[in-house]
């Protein structure tokens, strides 16, 4: 059986770091919802130009939009073999629409990793977050530094900071994951799928109960 993973946790969590070396770990299809999207609006596609506001100022992009994107990409061959959703759902809407969507495609969701984090962390890492444009990797200025400041130690791409990466937008988006995000959260603690993870831990001490957890999930398959 596909091992079908969602990965929840407010901005600078660590969702996206892991989300990166779970797809690599285990060879299953990467879906950020964030990323997608933001890929849309740099590419002025007619997603992009609706979805480019609610980004900048931190707002949710209405569900039937990000459920309808997410439909699509879960039907694809790609996801066949596994998939890992980053930033979706989002809302109780939209985790009630990805279980219909799963039993359209037959692929259950296995596991849902829950990250929880303190306030005062999650801001140091947000306002410290650098990502390389030409890659993707995620750095953090007092975290996780790159060798070179600027430049990703991966592949010497430029590191960027997100323009959503401001102290007003991200306490918009702590609202939105307080407010709709943690009865997304629930919702699954009611199917009995969440494990939760301190993600104030290191990034390796993560990774490393993140593997236990799945290695556990792959021997009941
Ligand atoms: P992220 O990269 O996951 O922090 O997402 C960045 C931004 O994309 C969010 O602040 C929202 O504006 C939008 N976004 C990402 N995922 C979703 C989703 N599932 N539902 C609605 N908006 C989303």
């Amino acid at each position: 059986m596909s091992m079908n993973i969602v990965i929840m946790g407010p901005a600078g969590s660590g969702k996206g770091t892991l989300s990166n070396f779970i797809t690599k770990e285990y060879g299953i299809v990467h879906l950020s919802t964030g990323d997608i999207l933001r890929e849309a609006v740099a590419s002025k596609s007619e997603l992009g130009k609706l979805a480019q506001s609610y980004l900048d100022a931190g707002n949710l992009v209405p569900n039937n939009v990000v459920n309808k994107l997410m439909k699509e990409k879960l039907e694809s061959e790609a996801c066949k073999k596994g998939y890992l959703l980053d930033g979706f759902p989002r809302t109780l809407n939209q985790a009630e629409a990805l279980n219909k969507i799963t039993e359209e495609i037959k692929s259950p969701i296995t596991v849902v990793i829950n990250l929880t984090i303190d306030l005062n962390l999650l801001i140091k890492r947000i306002t410290g977050r650098r990502i390389c444009r030409n890659c993707g990797e995620i750095y953090n200025i007092e975290f996780n530094p790159s060798q070179v400041a600027g430049v990703c130690d991966r592949c010497g791409g430029k590191l960027y900071q997100r323009s959503d990466d401001t102290a007003e937008s991200l306490e918009t988006r702590l609202d939105a994951y307080h407010k709709e995000t943690i009865p997304a959260i629930d919702y699954y603690r009611d199917h009995d799928l969440v494990v939760d993870i301190d993600a104030a831990k290191s990034i390796a001490e993560n990774m490393e109960a993140i593997k236990s957890i799945l290695e556990k999930y792959n021997d009941h398959d």
